[in-house]
């Protein structure tokens, strides 16, 4: 069975927003772990979290997806975005696995100038500091498309990561069709041939969740724009084909397209109808 949900806004709380997902009639979701451009969070009450809890369980809900937020960079070389950055790891790590959240995922950073292997040298302390190896969670380290001095666009830095840390099998990949696409893997003309160097370098077992985006930018760009499905660069073939792939036709699928949740509703609608028509 399909696994799709969107981005959702928690806005109006865990418990409605749960709701809100079955009236889009998906089965998952993704949340930002707390404000995505601040630093702040909401703590629920112990009702509404049995009220989230029996709305996922009772719509038999897929992997739930918890996002950090923006602002949170690991990689900074800057002692007071770095510490902000591993405090929010360590907190909406343990806030989000007690909430029964299956996955965290996050942009492993910018290393803006201090280069590359200090930039992974920062994110793997920043992971060893938050990580106690005791978690349900685990970790999602998200393909990035090496805009700026983004750390994360090659399958190999994102390998040097996980190969670093004191807990590697709490750490997995999220898939972003969007950013591997302007990261120049040609999901389109070479889907078997990305998802291959995915398995020699990572291992495709590593494969947790798919962040499905359209892109508005030109395959290798490096420009992190995402489109609606079916109308940007990589187009809905090729989208298609990622979904009916075997490896990872049973991932759970997040739509992060920029529609409200009426027209997420329809466009989860549309990928159902394409999935079931043309075989
Ligand atoms: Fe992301
Ligand atoms: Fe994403
Ligand atoms: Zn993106």
């Amino acid at each position: 069975m399909l696994t799709i949900g969107t981005h959702m806004s928690i806005a109006e709380g865990i418990a409605k927003t749960a709701q809100n997902v079955v009236k889009m009639e998906a089965n998952t979701m993704q949340i930002f772990s707390r404000n995505p451009r601040g630093s702040g969070y909401k703590t629920y009450s112990d009702t509404e979290v049995e009220k989230f809890q029996k709305i996922r369980r009772e719509n038999q809900f897929g992997p739930l997806l918890a996002h950090a937020p923006y602002t949170m960079n690991l990689a900074s070389g800057k002692a007071e975005t770095y510490e902000f950055a591993c405090t929010v790891m360590r907190e909406d790590l343990a806030r989000m696995d007690a909430l029964g959240i299956e996955n965290l995922v996050f942009h492993p950073g910018s290393h803006t100038g201090i280069g590359v292997d200090a930039g992974i040298k920062n994110i793997i302390a920043g992971l060893d500091q938050a990580i106690t190896g005791r978690e349900n969670i685990t970790v999602l380290l998200e393909t990035m498309s090496g805009k700026g001095t983004e750390i994360g666009a090659s399958f190999e830095e994102l390998k040097a990561i996980r190969g670093g840390v004191k807990h590697p099998e709490k750490i997995a990949i999220c898939l972003d069709t969007c950013h591997v696409f302007a990261a120049g893997y040609d999901i389109v003309h070479d889907l078997e041939g990305v998802l291959g160097e995915f398995d020699r370098i990572l291992g495709l077992s590593l494969l947790r969740a798919v962040h499905f985006n359209d892109s508005m930018m030109p395959f290798g760009s490096r420009k992190d724009r995402h489109a609606p499905v079916g109308k940007g660069e990589i187009g809905m073939d090729a989208l298609l084909r990622v979904m009916r792939h075997p490896v990872l036709e049973n991932l759970p699928f997040y739509l992060e397209t920029p529609f409200d949740e009426e027209g997420h509703k329809a466009e989860i609608q549309m990928i159902r109808e394409k999935l079931r028509a043309d075989v």
